[in-house]
């Protein structure tokens, strides 16, 4: 492919554990996918979590969130470990993370849900339930319950001790979600189902009624609405039914771990954190892997396909992006697998090899 200079500045966050390997692998294949894209990446490594802890004492360094607010992506490995997790709440790697997601102000978490048909049997379903499934989780990620006023502890009228939390909702948050869905739902299946608690929860009801009223500018996509504990059930009864599901923080939270834990891989899957314009951050689901780190056996795919993620959804490169997913599926044909996703008959490698057998197959790749 012939370049036309297309250059874009992206922060790198190693972070902790096996944080760094799963780093290295990711950037090797974009350095590698950037000549025959006609791509130009600068890439600028900073500190977060418990590395910048031990280097710094913040676990989000000024500098660091400064660099990601003026960059044009940033791509986060994990943090996190054995190390920190006594520390006081404000030395926590943790912190750092949420924190530069507050910072950054990404409201709108994606995470795909999807069983490859080469991983079929990882999934914790039956195979003719699994096959197939390819679900869009887009979750709220800055507003409900987990950051509504009032919140607290106090002491009821007989007083006795309560803790107390309030989901809160505005228009306009509801309204900007809702519409990163369906822009997404539009570019997948052209289904969105809106999951809530509306036979409940007030906020639940603003919540569908806005999602409606957004739709009216999306006649292109079929909408449905469902109560989030039957979302829970149908998840795992029927999977395959869902194309996009757009839901509030806390819902988000819970049905994304569940759609995720269904493909039994969480070594394969990507995140977005994005907003309406300006920079993403893009990261594995999985955490920092402390078990396993330093000793080259963490899997990389999540890693490289949440750089694809940052490639589609951060930087508007769908074929770049394309072109990394597709170098994964060739290197799972090929019968390479990590000890995580590992299955008789197939080629047992570390993270570097598996690296390598990616990069090779997008060298392969037209
Ligand atoms: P966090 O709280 O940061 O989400 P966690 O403790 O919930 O972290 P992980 O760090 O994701 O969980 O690890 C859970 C399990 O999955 C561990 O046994 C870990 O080794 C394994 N694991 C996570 N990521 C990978 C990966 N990329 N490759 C192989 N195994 C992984
Ligand atoms: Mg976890």
């Amino acid at each position: 492919a012939v370049g036309n200079g297309r250059k874009y500045r992206i922060v790198v966050l190693p972070g902790d554990g096996i944080g760094p390997e799963i780093s290295k692998v990711a950037l090797d294949v974009l350095r590698c996918l950037g000549p025959e894209e006609g791509i130009e990446f600068e890439f600028q490594e900073k500190l977060l979590g418990g590395a910048a802890i031990d280097a710094v004492g913040d676990p989000l360094p000024d500098d660091t969130l400064e660099a990601c607010k003026d960059s044009d992506a940033v791509l986060l490995a994990a943090i996190g470990g054995y190390k920190w997790d006594n520390n006081e709440p404000c030395l926590r790697p943790e912190r750092g993370l949420l924190g530069l997601r507050a910072g950054m102000g990404v409201f709108a978490n994606l995470r795909p849900a999807i069983v490859l048909p080469q991983l079929v049997d990882s999934s914790t379903l039956k195979r003719e339930v699994a096959e197939g499934v390819d679900i869009m989780v887009v979750r709220e990620l800055t507003g409900g319950i987990y950051f509504g006023q009032p919140k607290g502890f106090g002491k009821n009228s007989d007083g006795e001790p309560i803790a107390f939390n309030t989901e809160v909702y505005s228009v306009s948050e509801i309204d900007r979600i809702a519409r990163v869905a369906f822009e997404i739902a539009r570019k997948r299946r052209g289904e969105l189902c809106s999951i809530d608690k509306s036979n409940v929860l007030e906020a639940s009801q603003l919540w569908r009624q806005v999602v409606t009223d957004v739709g009216k500018d999306y006649p292109d996509v079929k909408l449905t609405h469902m109560l989030v504990d039957n979302a829970a059930m149908q998840l795992i009864r029927d999977p395959k039914q869902f194309d996009t599901i757009v839901t509030n923080n806390i819902f988000g939270d819970i049905l994304s771990d569940e759609a995720s834990m269904l493909t039994g891989s969480i070594g394969m899957l990507p995140s977005a954190s994005v907003k309406t314009s300006g920079p993403g951050l893009f990261e594995p689901i999985h955490g920092s892997a402390p078990d396993i780190a330093g000793q080259d056996k963490a899997n990389p795919l999540a890693m490289i396909l949440s750089a694809a993620m940052l490639l589609k959804y951060g930087l508007g490169e769908k074929q770049a992006a394309e072109r990394i997913e597709k170098a994964v599926t060739i290197t799972l044909d090929n019968g390479f697998r990590t000890g995580d996703i590992m299955a008789p008959g197939k080629k047992l490698v570390g993270c570097t090899a598996m690296g390598e057998q990616v990069i090779k197959a997008l060298q392969a790749i037209e």
